[in-house]
């Protein structure tokens, strides 16, 4: 984001500065025999253009108190948020998830310090029950460039996290408590993001696969526990002084979600590699593989910070789920606490595999945003794709006599790797092409182009993208700046649509 907003300030800087003429530009100076030759019409100065301020993140402010012991929550949230757009909005999308479990009611909403009566929750278009779509229509409209606050009050009912989704359910399966833990993730309303000709981003849930696009944002997270319990706290973002002994309080920038994680009985280890701080949250029975999961993210983490590009926050934080699932979100993932039983001590199993794919998507959705719904392939493809460059890296004999086969011969993964969630056809399918058949893609691509090509790419997509919702076109588009070979044939091979 620091480099998206040098560039455009440098940009805004160059287009307000005039040109110089240079030397060889300057008229011949008239001699004294000369006829004077009629002057040219001065030009008539245009109007000085309005300068576009630079794009600025939302901020949330998240004050957040907690009773552990009874499974509930109060949360006051302020979202300064400012129209990037050239459009002036009258209105704001929120998506607000815990709706879902019917685990959330809203208490009061202000814009502006004006409060808000006539906003409308409206149903989804596959279960109605899912209320995620809060529309907020501003007392004013906000003219591009303008900044709105918006202040919620919310309470949280927690639900049981459930352990597989169920399939009359389209309900997160990570968010709400278990017999060991608490897990807040997609736990406050956020705006979604607005993109000019589109409209606002918000899709519908489906089975498998994420459905939310998130705009880069930055958090100020404040956590107070009201029932006397001080269970210990897993967070995206680095913490810092609250200035007061009853609150912890926790920080992230450009992050695209804020997520928290509570239990009594955590343990943690730790290390710094590359001034990041990476820990890994576990149960008492765990520590071995939850070293080893250490070891692999923090060994992932530099590997990818060499190949792609730099690591963006000061904290990653892995945490050992009491549900069976692994998912990412900002600075953080959460690993299923079921593959931890299956650790054979080498880096030949599932949970070092996964380890440090959901360590790849710290670049490949946290850094490199994307519609998850309608294109999942451009974080999903890009993180399985990263597994390979881990093992490579480290043990390159794992990947002719492991990988493969575990991870993607044992499944012939067919095409059409840009399908949208919903029509994956299952979750096995949906993963084959969107997330093996991916990763072949952009290793084929990778042996078409060679080594130096490809590495630059991706680091010029990395770059060109950071802080942004890429599209494919982005990809294609950014790929054939580096390359002018005939890709059409692969490209029909691996996807439905032309690009
Ligand atoms: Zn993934």
């Amino acid at each position: 984001m620091l480099a998206r907003l040098s560039l455009l300030i440098l940009l805004l800087l160059t287009a307000c500065s005039p040109s110089l003429p240079s030397p060889t530009d300057a008229p011949p100076l008239p001699t004294a025999t000369s006829f004077p030759t009629p002057e040219p019409p001065l030009p008539t100065p245009s109007p000085t253009p309005t300068p576009i301020p630079p794009p600025q993140r939302p901020h949330y402010t998240l004050n957040l108190r907690l009773s552990y012991a009874h499974k509930t929550a109060r949360v006051v949230e302020t979202i300064r948020y400012t129209n990037n757009s050239p459009d002036v909005l009258t209105d704001l999308l929120l998506a607000v998830v815990p709706t879902c479990p019917r685990s959330f009611a809203l208490n009061a909403i202000a814009v502006n310090g004006v409060p808000i009566t006539d906003y409308r929750f409206e149903p989804d278009h596959v279960q109605a029950y899912v209320r995620q779509r809060l529309q907020l229509p501003l007392p004013q409209p906000l003219p591009p460039g303008q900044q709105v606050t918006v202040e919620i009050d919310f309470s949280l009912i927690l639900p049981v996290v459930e352990n597989f989704r169920n399939q009359d359910s389209l309900c997160s399966q990570i968010y709400g408590y278990t017999a060991a833990q608490i897990n807040l993730v997609d736990w406050y309303p956020f705006i979604v993001p607005y993109l000019p000709g589109r409209g606002w981003i918000l899709n519908n849930p489906w089975y498998y696969g994420e459905h939310l696009t998130y705009e880069a944002s930055d958090f100020d997270v404040i956590v107070t526990f009201t029932d006397g319990l001080s269970p210990v706290i897993a967070a995206s973002g680095e913490e810092i002084e609250s200035g007061s002994p009853n609150t912890r309080r926790f920080r992230l920038e450009a992050g695209r979600t804020f997520a928290l994680s509570f239990a009594l009985d955590f343990r943690v280890v730790s290390t710094v590699v590359d001034g990041v701080t990476v820990s890994s949250y576990y149960f008492a029975p765990y520590e071995v593989p939850a070293r080893a999961v250490l070891d692999a993210t923090a060994q992932a983490l530099q590997i990818y910070s060499q190949r792609f590009g730099p690591y963006p926050h000061k904290t990653l934080t892995v945490v050992q789920g009491d549900f069976n699932d692994g998912m990412e979100f900002s600075a953080f993932y959460f690993h299923s606490k079921g593959i931890y039983n299956n650790y054979d001590g080498t880096l030949r199993n599932h949970l070092i595999a996964v380890s440090v794919h959901e360590t790849a998507h710290q670049w490949w959705f946290e850094q490199v945003g994307n519609n998850q719904a309608l294109e999942p392939w451009l974080d999903e493809s890009l993180a399985t794709f990263s597994e390979i460059v881990y093992y490579e890296t480290v043990q390159p004999e794992v990947l002719g006599e492991w990988w493969w086969f575990y991870r993607f011969d044992r499944y012939q993964p067919s095409n059409q790797v840009d399908v949208r969630i919903y029509e994956g056809d299952g979750q096995r399918p949906y993963w084959n092409k969107v997330y093996l058949n991916g990763a072949r893609f952009l290793q084929d691509l990778r042996l078409r182009l060679g080594e130096p090509v490809f590495f630059a790419f991706l680091q010029d997509y990395l770059s060109q993208m950071r802080g942004r919702i890429a599209t494919s076109q982005d990809f294609f588009r950014i790929l054939r700046r580096h390359t002018d070979a005939d890709l059409s044939d692969l490209i029909s091979q691996y996807f439905q649509n032309s690009y």
